[in-house]
């Protein structure tokens, strides 16, 4: 059986190489496909060389664009490779648009699709990921979720009990395999930081990052926070592009994006971690790190009912005193179930024996 794998962008290679090594293990033919999405050395590089993941099989070179010159570019440049390579299954990973403009060329060709990270929702149509979840589980025929409101959130939907598969979190299994060895990197020299007595923050999302006003609004909590504790920033592509016309207060360092290694040190022994991302929610409760989300909502929230998050939206007085109080108070480390470094395994068990002929069905209620 041969099995085509998809990553595009930063947040796809720590998900897919834990899936490719339990593909490989499992005897099935894995060809390794980057369409390009992210293309910097600090945004993609990094990860194969952190992660040892082998190179690529092909590189589709996209390129950045517009949600739509993206989407038709991987779709474009997709849709011979998959002719050409006649797949038995097509595993995608995550919700970054070259996730469904893959999904949809791999449906459209008849492979088997699969979707590592399905039935995560936000319910927040103004986010292009989640449109590119709900796109991508709706042509998947193999729906591997990562947490039990994953599961429920598919079921309501009405797909088939039989297409839903509650395997766990890849991320995980990737930090958990890396922890040891990113602990050991000399990262906070040079930073002026010790280990404990900072805070990390990231940055990424349209809605906080591409209004400047939004972003100095942020950056005003920031500040105020930094008064009392250091920050640490390493900055995500798109939000430089806006950072670089604001003030920047005392007390936030701005670093370039971090590799995966150095990241996970900065997470693993941060006093406190502000955010947008998605992975970084996962990893900080796994890591039972403090962490807040300077979001409306999320996608995730079992790392608020059984992790270490809380989203505090987007109000600077909100952010500044729910840090300060995590601070003085901590709070509570927990870790859910099937979390636990083997969701590629099961991943694995799942795919090795998916059947050609079991797909395209309608799901239940639609
Ligand atoms: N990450 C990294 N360097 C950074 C920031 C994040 O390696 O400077 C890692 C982080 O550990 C996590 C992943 O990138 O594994 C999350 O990706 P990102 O925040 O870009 O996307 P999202 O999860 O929001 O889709």
């Amino acid at each position: 059986m041969r099995v085509l794998c998809v990553a595009a962008a930063r947040p796809n290679f720590m998900k897919v190489k834990p899936v490719v090594d339990a593909l490989e293990a499992a005897g099935l033919e894995t060809v390794l496909v980057h369409t390009g999405q992210h293309y910097d050395a600090d945004m993609s590089e990094v990860f194969f060389d952190d992660l040892g993941l082998r190179p690529p099989d092909h590189h589709l070179g996209v390129g950045s664009g517009t949600q739509a010159e993206q989407a038709a570019r991987v779709m474009t440049a997709f849709e011979p490779l998959v002719n050409k390579l006649r797949p038995d299954q097509l595993v995608v990973v995550g919700d970054v648009t070259s996730t469904m403009a893959c999904a949809l060329v791999g449906a459209k060709t008849g492979c088997l699709v699969a979707h590592v990270e399905a039935g995560l929702r936000s319910r927040d149509w103004t986010m292009p990921e989640e449109i590119n979840r709900v796109v991508t589980d709706r042509v998947s025929d193999i729906l591997l979720a990562p947490s039990p409101d994953a599961v429920e959130n598919l079921r309501s939907e009405g797909y088939r009990v039989d297409q839903i598969h509650l395997v766990g979190n890849v991320m995980v299994d990737t930090l958990l395999a890396n922890l040891d060895r990113a602990r050991q990197r000399p990262v906070w020299s040079g930073l002026g930081v010790e280990p404990g007595s900072y805070g990390l923050v990231t940055l990424h999302r349209p809605d906080n990052v591409d209004d400047p006003q939004q972003l100095r609004t942020i950056l005003g909590a920031l500040g105020e926070i930094a008064r009392r504790m250091p920050l640490v920033f390493p900055v995500h592509p798109r939000t430089r592009s806006t950072l670089d016309g604001l003030g920047i207060p005392d007390g936030l360092s701005l670093l370039p994006p971090a590799g995966y290694l150095d990241f996970i040190a900065l997470e693993s022994a941060a006093a406190v971690v502000l955010t947008d991302s998605g992975g970084v929610q996962e990893e900080t409760t796994v890591l039972g790190v403090p962490c807040l989300t300077l979001r409306d909502n999320t996608e995730r929230p079992i790392t608020v009912t059984e992790g270490t998050n809380q989203v505090v939206g987007r109000n600077p007085d909100s952010i500044v005193s729910t840090t300060f109080k995590v601070l003085e108070e901590g709070v509570v480390k927990r870790r859910p179930a099937l979390w636990d470094g083997r969701a590629g395994e099961r991943i694995g068990e799942v795919l090795a024996r998916a059947e050609p002929g079991a797909h395209r069905r309608p799901t239940e209620q639609l």
